[in-house]
């Protein structure tokens, strides 16, 4: 048996064994063609069948309706902080964010090289360590599209359901809870995600776009960041990440497997169960950094009362066999991202050491 450490990376993050697995056997003669999937033409009939199935099976998994286009472009989420702008923010209109923590305010910053924007509603005072209020959120009556993040990955909150817009586009940066819950996607304009956190390796994003909003975009955006460019092309017009696109639908298909996200949402949920009971019973010895009602089933972030003992906790995990408790540099503390690869054994691993470490500690 392979040695596999406790995984818990906030991204690139965990892989299914299994997927791991297949790749490997896969690796050197695909599909019996003598070569690497690496090595082959993109415009290979093997290549193209491995490009459509990811889409295919995001399509079903997602429910993903007729009327919206699938793209698999690379540049991750960033590049689509700026391309959501380039394409869909017109001069007189303002493009509005719900500031939710360090991934919205990269996104806003970046729209705000293009157009005109507006905060329409945040949880900045306290934090970051929420999902504003829904109601709270005021739209500009000349707003082109409200943009969410659905979980912030640094601070570990997630939206629990989104705002309704009626017709005004919502757009939704799901790089972090992509696939890991069932979500209604006509709900939303556009949707998408760099795939490294809950959909495979780094170097492929997702796009799920209705049809109007990406049939013709403004004549002065350069190519590669016209979204008409890939939907014309199904993606292809130039090179494609084609090994980070296989593999993300070898995770596809076991998604698929395992009952799809309806199931994996379940097993994410008691998944983090696990964890965050270790925190809430733990008498104050581990402190939950989101407030309750915004917690995040991806990312949980704690703290311990001194920094020291959280030092000390991030190295002798790390002596346990566990990776990734580090938080994020910009918040600190600790973090541990469960996303849907990471095994229920590695989270209970996590609990039993959590409550190990106070009692040596606390
Ligand atoms: C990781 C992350 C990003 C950035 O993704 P890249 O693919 O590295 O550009 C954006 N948004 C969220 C919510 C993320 O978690």
């Amino acid at each position: 048996m392979t040695k596999r450490a406790y995984n818990f990376n906030a991204g690139p993050a965990a892989l299914p064994l299994e997927v791991l697995q297949q790749g490997q056997e896969e690796f050197i003669n695909f599909a019996d063609s003598g070569m690497s999937i690496m090595e082959m033409s993109h415009r290979s009939a093997i290549y193209e069948e491995v490009h459509n199935e990811a889409q295919s099976l995001l399509r079903e998994l997602l429910g993903i309706p007729d009327s919206y286009k699938v793209l698999l472009l690379q540049g991750g989420a960033s590049t689509q902080f700026a391309m959501v702008p380039m394409n869909l923010l017109p001069a007189g209109k303002v493009g509005a964010y719900v500031m939710t923590g360090s991934w919205a305010e990269k996104a806003i910053k970046e729209a705000q090289l293009f157009g005109e924007t507006a905060v329409a509603a945040s949880s900045e005072t306290d934090k970051f360590n929420r999902i504003p209020d829904l109601s709270t959120i005021q739209i500009p009556a000349n707003a082109a599209y409200l943009h969410v993040t659905s979980n912030e990955t640094i601070e570990g909150t997630q939206y629990k359901a989104f705002p309704e817009t009626g017709d005004l586009t919502l757009i939704g940066d799901m790089s972090s809870d992509i696939m890991s819950r069932p979500v209604n996607v006509s709900q939303f304009g556009m949707i998408y995600a760099g795939a490294q956190k809950n959909l495979g390796p780094s170097g492929v994003t997702i796009v799920i776009a209705r049809e109007d909003l990406v049939a013709a975009s403004p004549k002065s955006v350069p190519t590669m960041l016209r979204y008409d460019t890939h939907v014309k092309n199904n993606s292809l017009y130039n090179t494609p990440p084609s090994f980070s696109v296989y593999l993300a639908g070898l995770m596809l298909k076991w998604v698929k497997g395992k009952g799809g996200v309806a199931a994996i949402e379940q097993i994410n949920r008691d998944k983090t169960k696990l964890i965050y009971d270790r925190i809430d019973q733990s008498g104050g010895f581990y402190r939950g950094f989101a407030d309750p009602s915004s917690r995040s089933d991806m990312n949980i972030t704690f703290r311990i009362h001194t920094e020291e003992l959280e030092k000390r906790f991030v190295q002798e995990s790390e002596h346990h066999g566990f990776v990734g408790l580090k938080g994020h540099r910009s918040v600190g503390g600790l973090r541990a991202s469960t996303y849907n690869a990471v095994p229920v054994e590695s989270c209970r691993a996590l609990a039993e050491f959590m409550s190990d470490f106070q009692k040596r500690n606390g």
